[in-house]
């Protein structure tokens, strides 16, 4: 996914007050910011600049346009001087693209020999941007604020965050997921309210029997297997028995068959990624495995048995990745080790873990799956890289979504695991494993999630402002006492 294809809008709000000259310095200053920023390689989408909005219709305008133009994904809004916030009513009152208010000021340090009124006149955005703080608080509006010289590093991190999380927001809306069969039957935390998450989120959830997608599969090439199975056996080093003339080859070719089934059902639907369940395979050979796994390597949203909110999670977070070193993953805390000073989890999904995150060796692998009572599915086999990471899960509570985010670890394998067949990552969960898993299970975190090496706590929440729902982080400095209050508080808050 090419981010540059999205826009930002610079946009300055003044007044009429203070005159042409001061109005074409602030137009002037406005252009060098929003340059800056375009050009800044960090910040992944361009910034557009915008003319300064002086009235209630202009600013009413520019609103109006932002939220019609299909590649704006969100606003900036700095008050250079001051502009009177009831100015701002009107705009704000229809504006529902993501908003950034960026506290800056264009001169880094007062010029202290030099100062004078018109020097204060024109730089005064901290009292303006009090004036315009005031009113997204008083009508009760999420937006980002930012404060710190436009030049900062500091204050570039924060932009390129949420232009990110602007971008994922932006991806969700108008998206179509499919799933193939219902969710597991009897679990709780994959299901939850389709209708809410579309009002709430912007895309939608549909069924399909897996019928339509067996028929799809059926009606590949065998050409287009043949090529597929060549593409494996030149990318992974495939297990004994997977190779051509080889016993399993069919295996292999059945998987590949599947593959290309399901892509060309989601390119042909248009849909951004989808769930099955292994508990409705009516007419498949095999579970898909080393499918769902190449899939969201793709960019495609996935879910293990009819997980819709993780699988449209997976894909909100590869879109905010995108273009970033590191990947995104379903994800499944799955086994502990409880060695005392030594604790971890073993995240895992019993085939699905895309192979963004790999690191080393990838084998391509065929075992049996032990349930779903089908052929054994192929998989891609291997490990991920040490270093910090994020696992993020939204559940549905009832009367609101709760987005919530474990800052972990990733440690690096120490022990090979021979007889382990799927693709496998080990972390420890801050601030430590008891408060950490605790935590989690207070808050009624989902065992799947999407877990996350490019993305930090700071995607999340902003993320999470733009949806307008409960966002909870167990980071290095939860405390449990605090953490379960904040939870209690919250119930109060989403009454
Ligand atoms: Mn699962």
């Amino acid at each position: 996914m090419d981010l540059k294809t999205f826009e930002v809008w610079f946009v300055t709000g003044s007044q009429h007050l203070y005159g042409e000259e001061t109005l074409k310095q602030v137009a002037a200053h406005s252009q060098t910011i929003a340059k800056a920023l375009d050009a800044e390689k960090k910040i992944p989408v361009r910034v557009v600049y915008k003319p300064t909005v002086k009235s209630p219709e202009e600013i009413y305008q520019i609103c109006a346009e932002a939220n019609n133009a299909q590649h704006c994904i969100g606003i900036i809004a700095w008050m250079h001087t001051f502009s009177p916030a009831k100015m701002w009513i009107g705009g704000l009152k229809v504006l529902h693209k993501p908003l950034l208010h960026l506290h800056t000021q264009f001169n880094r340090d007062i010029p202290w020999g030099e100062i004078d009124m018109d020097f204060m006149n024109l730089n005064q955005s901290a009292h303006g941007d009090r004036e315009f703080g005031f009113m997204m608080s008083r009508m009760r509006l999420d937006r980002k604020v930012v404060t710190g010289h436009w030049q900062d590093p500091a204050t570039i991190d924060r932009i390129n965050a949420w232009s990110r999380a602007a971008a994922g927001w932006h991806d969700w809306q108008g998206a179509r997921f499919v799933r193939f069969g219902d969710n597991m039957r009897y679990v709780a935390v994959t299901d939850g309210d389709k209708v809410e998450a579309e009002m709430r989120f912007g895309y939608s959830v549909n069924t399909h029997g897996i019928g339509d997608l067996v028929d799809t599969i059926k009606q590949i090439a065998d050409s287009s297997v043949d090529q597929l199975v060549k593409e494996y056996a030149d990318k992974y080093k495939l297990a004994a028995g997977l190779k051509k003339g080889e016993v399993l080859h069919e295996s292999l070719k059945d998987a590949a068959r599947i593959e290309l089934g399901l892509k060309t059902f989601l390119i042909e639907g248009r849909y951004k990624g989808y769930t099955d369940t292994f508990e409705d395979l009516h007419g498949m050979v095999q579970l898909p495995g080393i499918a769902s796994q190449r899939l969201m390597a793709d960019g495609f949203g996935f879910g293990g048995e009819g997980d819709w909110k993780t699988a449209a999670l997976v894909r909100a977070m590869k879109t905010m990745g995108s273009g970033l070193p590191g990947g995104n993953s379903f994800m499944e805390d799955y086994t502990y080790h409880f060695e005392p000073g030594n604790e971890l989890v073993l995240g895992a999904h019993m085939l699905e873990i895309c192979e963004s995150i790999a690191d080393g060796p990838v084998s391509c692998e065929i075992h049996p799956l032990g349930i779903g009572g089908k052929a054994d599915p192929v998989r891609l086999v291997f490990n991920s890289a040490a270093g910090p990471a994020i696992n993020a899960s939204i559940v549905d509570m009832g009367n609101r979504f709760r987005l919530l985010v474990n800052e972990v670890e990733a440690v690096k394998p120490v022990h090979k695991l021979p007889k382990l067949p799927v693709a496998r990552v080990l972390w420890k969960p801050y601030p430590d494993m008891r408060t950490g898993c605790t935590a989690w299970i207070l808050a009624g975190g989902a065992h799947h999630t999407c877990y996350s090496q490019n993305l930090t706590a700071e995607h999340l929440r902003d993320f999470a402002d733009m949806a307008g729902i409960e966002f909870a982080l167990i980071g290095k400095n939860t405390e449990l006492y605090q953490f379960r209050n904040e939870l209690r508080w919250n119930e109060a808050y989403y009454k």
